[in-house]
């Protein structure tokens, strides 16, 4: 497998730059989210309906017992569990009947049993369901076949929630099953991190909208629409695109523009040290450089800065280099920003091939993934590594994390992999 051959040209060493540069991707990684986490967003309340992704703002304890009352998890019987033979079969006379729902049952009284479906309460002096399947019907009497269980199939009240349990905690996802748990107290709305307002803007005197016809030397914007919906996804009010030329006042209007109206603004292009590059400039005129750089691959361009009190994320141009550089570095932004409490698990796989490394910065490889049959991960790289190939992050599961040094890495072994978000969730 060989390695991408791309060559940035910023990579090379920076004439004594005024702010940190060439971070390590962890150190990168750190220095954005305990910037974020200081600047956290307010929070809003909105409907449950509303709610999903969305982070809790709140902790949530259960305001009542739920189950709110004993009752049966099967269709069958309610029966006492003293009036059974344990032997062989007991019969026992019909008292009535009682549904999920339903009106209050006959109590239980003994050497009697009460027909009862799924969800019913349980009704009073019964202790046990025995299931349908378990019993004959001979009119009014019911013969319950021998080896019941003492409390079998009753649901004791409070066995999923007690009153006063913390069942919620701030910082959780709201994923289905919450919301239904949200639901089930009988909430309707629910206070959440409120998104993060974003501004996208794409550089580039290159760059032309889809649906337009494409002149000399012209590729259509990619970018507006990868990064929107990894932005979208990751939880941001995308309020505005634009798309600029490269041409230092525009850039500089549209910057100003952006940090009055949003929170965080993400660029794409014209990062790097070629001559149209402007914006690591623009944004130590107007407003401040936290670090330029990352020894990653692709993405070494990657500049986080701030315009007042407004997020800056720099993306290079590079199609792939945008995503992966939005994966491992602007996302955990975005989740302090929110207070997500939750990372998902950090994931590995063994390595398919060898991969055979030059450079010494950490290099995010597109992958695809298979489990084995004993439970282990394998990674296979794909062969379109170039950070301008779409094709290669189209097709892959997974951006693979092979260390800094350079060196040979061999099949089978383990590196960190990042799930891509629409192959995994
Ligand atoms: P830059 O970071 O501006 O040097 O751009 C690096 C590469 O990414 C160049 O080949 C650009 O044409 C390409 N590129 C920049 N912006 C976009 C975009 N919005 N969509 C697709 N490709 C882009
Ligand atoms: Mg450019």
């Amino acid at each position: 497998m060989p390695t991408n051959p791309d060559r940035e040209p910023s990579d090379r060493a920076d004439p004594a730059p005024k702010f940190p540069t060439r971070l390590s991707l962890d150190d990168a990684r750190t220095r954005i989210v305990e910037l974020a986490a200081a600047r956290p967003t307010s929070l809003e309340s909105i409907a449950i309906e509303c709610s999903l992704g969305r982070v809790l703002a709140q902790d949530v304890r259960a305001p009542f017992d739920v189950p709110g009352f004993a009752n049966s998890a099967m269709d069958g019987y309610a029966v006492r569990h003293a009036d059974l033979d344990a032997s062989e079969s007991t019969r026992l006379h019909l008292l009535g009947v009682t549904l999920a729902g339903g009106q209050a049952a006959p109590a239980a009284v003994a050497g009697g049993c009460v027909r009862i479906t799924t969800g019913a309460r349980l009704p009073e002096g019964a202790d046990t369901i025995v299931i349908k399947e378990d019993t004959t019907v001979d009119g009014n009497w019911i013969h319950v076949a021998a080896g019941a269980r003492a409390g079998a199939n009753v649901r004791a009240a409070g066995e999923d929630y007690r009153a006063g349990d913390l069942a919620l905690s701030r910082g959780a996802t709201l994923t289905p099953a919450r919301i239904g748990a949200l639901a089930s107290f009988g909430m309707r709305e629910i206070a959440v991190a409120r998104k993060p307002r974003a501004v996208l803007l794409t550089t580039g005197d290159e760059l032309v909208a889809p649906g337009q016809p494409l002149g000399a030397g012209q590729i259509h914007d990619s970018n507006r629409y990868s990064l929107g919906g990894l932005l979208e996804q990751a939880g941001v009010d995308l309020v505005r695109h634009e798309r600029l030329r490269d041409e230092p006042d525009s850039l500089r209007a549209a910057l100003a523009r952006a940090s009055g109206d949003a929170e965080m603004i993400m660029t794409s292009g014209g990062v790097s040290a070629g001559e149209a590059d402007y914006l690591p400039g623009l944004l130590a005129q107007i407003g401040e450089v936290h670090f330029w750089k990352v020894r990653i691959k692709p993405g070494l361009p990657f500049l986080c800065g701030s315009i007042g009190r407004t997020f800056v994320f720099a993306l290079p141009g590079n199609p792939v280099s945008g995503i992966a550089t939005f994966l491992a570095l602007v996302k955990p932004g975005i989740d302090a920003m929110i207070g997500r409490g939750e990372s998902p698990p950090r994931l590995r796989a063994r390595l398919a091939w060898a991969i055979h490394k030059h450079h010494d910065r950490t290099e995010l490889l597109r992958a695809t993934i298979e489990c084995d049959a004993s439970g282990v991960l394998h990674a296979t790289p794909l062969p379109k590594q170039g950070s301008g190939m779409l094709a290669g992050v189209a097709d892959a599961s997974v951006l693979v994390r092979i260390p800094e040094a350079a060196g040979v890495y061999g099949e089978g072994f383990v590196v960190e992999i990042l799930p891509l978000p629409t192959a995994l969730g």
